[in-house]
């Protein structure tokens, strides 16, 4: 019998969002891309011997913000209470998906990759408006969401530390009361966007026997640079020449109670909220690389002679085409199918987040992994930017939860009786 199938291709509004995305980029940013190559292409010449950005790369990033801001996208996945389009999980997936089976990665102005993780395009929840903030103060509210929205300042998200990252009830920040203030001590670590955020939101503990009970004792702060806040070091990862990514400390940092986020103790719970969001657009993104990196391979393996033959015609490229494509299509429909439900539910589908996580990521360090293994030496080369995709996708496997962590969330739901498979 017959019957209309599952139909996963992107309804016609968001279509044309994406259409319009492109031409965006296509007249607005490529061609900016192309002025500045020198800045843009060579890590060597991106960023300083400190692992800051170079000066022209941080004003070029600040100018694509700026820009989006303008043609609405800057702040699409941003909740509409904030002023934000308001676009919902499913949008996000099918908006990164096609943008990055596109542009591919490693494009500083366009897509994450080059120690970079994200892009001044589309803000997200590490560094930009999200439900992370929405319970913040009105006075702070009117004072700073409109220079985030314009794409004016940044922000980032400072949960992790030295001895607490997959473990956040190992939390040591502290913060105090005094008087009508509170002070904020310690220090934290791998925070994306942390040597260029003009804000940060803090997570610090308020109540350590809360803490020690896993109940909470945990509250968010949004805390101003000019409070006080340092950025100890940028931290190079993975052979990169600098990064996005920082030691941020806060010694007796004051800040007024306004600038509490929420209620007291429940800063935990805020967090995951940015973080289950995040999971998703990163499987997104990866479902789309994995694409790009598809198509790049099935192309050169067209072109590519060996023993007098294109080498798309031995059954071992053959293979690794194929198992490619497997990757790329598990991923995309697992992500398209969890942003629905996502959308639909009630409550956030976790154990299907933590999969689109867990396996979009593993399966693009895969597809890249065989995309330089058929472009042979070529595909070692920095100029082609597979080593971008495969460095950015092994990334992927540590932040918003390692591979590992999503394992555990979906065996304690499965556990708990949630064992519903769509
Ligand atoms: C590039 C990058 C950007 C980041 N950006 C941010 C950011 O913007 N803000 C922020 O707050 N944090 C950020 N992080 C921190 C990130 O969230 C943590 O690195 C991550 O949660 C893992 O913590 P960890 O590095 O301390 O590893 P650990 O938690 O020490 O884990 C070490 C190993 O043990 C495993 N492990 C731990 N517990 C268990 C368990 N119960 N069962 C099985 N295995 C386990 C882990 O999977 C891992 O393999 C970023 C990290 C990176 C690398």
């Amino acid at each position: 019998m017959k019957t209309e199938g599952v139909n996963l291709n992107p309804p016609e509004d968001i279509r044309s969002i994406i259409d319009s995305l492109f031409k965006f980029i296509d007249t607005e940013i490529v061609p900016l891309e192309k002025e500045n190559k020198k800045y843009l292409d060579n890590e060597a010449d991106m960023y300083e011997p400190s692992g800051y950005l170079k000066k022209e790369v941080i004003e070029l990033r600040k100018y694509v913000r700026k820009k989006s801001a303008s043609a609405g996208f800057l702040s699409m996945f941003v909740p509409e209470s904030l002023g934000g389009m308001g676009l919902g999980p499913l949008a996000s997936v099918y908006i990164n998906i096609a943008l990055h089976a596109r542009y591919g990665p490693g494009r500083p102005l366009i897509t994450p990759g080059k120690g970079l993780l994200i892009t001044p395009l589309i803000s997200g929840f590490v560094d930009g408006p999200s439900p992370v903030i929405e319970e913040m103060s009105d006075e702070l509210k009117k004072a700073y969401l409109p220079l985030l929205l314009s794409g004016d300042k940044t922000l980032c998200f400072a949960l992790s530390e030295p001895e607490a990252g997959s473990d956040i009830w190992s939390l040591k920040t502290r913060a105090e009361k005094r008087g009508k203030s509170w002070v904020i001590n310690g220090l934290k670590q791998w925070i994306t966007n942390g040597p260029y955020a003009d804000f940060a939101v803090v997570f610090a503990v308020t109540d350590p026997d809360m803490l020690k009970q896993r109940k909470g004792g945990i509250t968010a702060f949004f805390v101003e640079k000019e409070r006080g806040w340092k950025v100890q070091s940028v931290i190079p990862y993975l052979g990169h020449f600098g990064s996005d990514t920082a030691i941020l400390s806060f010694d007796n940092v004051e800040v007024p109670e306004s600038h509490i986020i929420g209620e007291v103790n429940v800063g935990f719970f805020k967090a995951m909220q940015g973080i289950d969001i995040g999971r998703l657009a990163i499987g997104a993104i990866c479902a789309g690389l994995s694409e790009w990196a598809l198509n790049e391979s099935i192309e050169y393996s067209k072109q590519r002679k060996a023993f007098g033959n294109p080498i798309s015609e031995y059954q071992a490229i053959q293979f690794m085409l194929a198992d490619s494509y497997i990757d790329t299509y598990t991923s995309q429909v697992l992500a398209i199918h969890c942003g629905w439900k996502a959308e639909n539910s009630d409550t956030l589908p976790v154990k299907e987040i933590s999969s689109v996580k867990a396996y979009c990521v593993e399966a693009c360090q895969r597809v890249f992994d065989r995309a330089i293994q058929i472009f042979g030496g070529m595909g070692l080369t920095n100029e082609l930017r597979l080593q971008d995709g495969w460095r950015l996708a092994r990334t992927y496997r540590i932040p918003d939860g390692t591979s590992e962590i999503q394992r555990r969330t979906i065996a304690r739901r499965l556990l708990k009786g949630d064992t519903k498979i769509l």
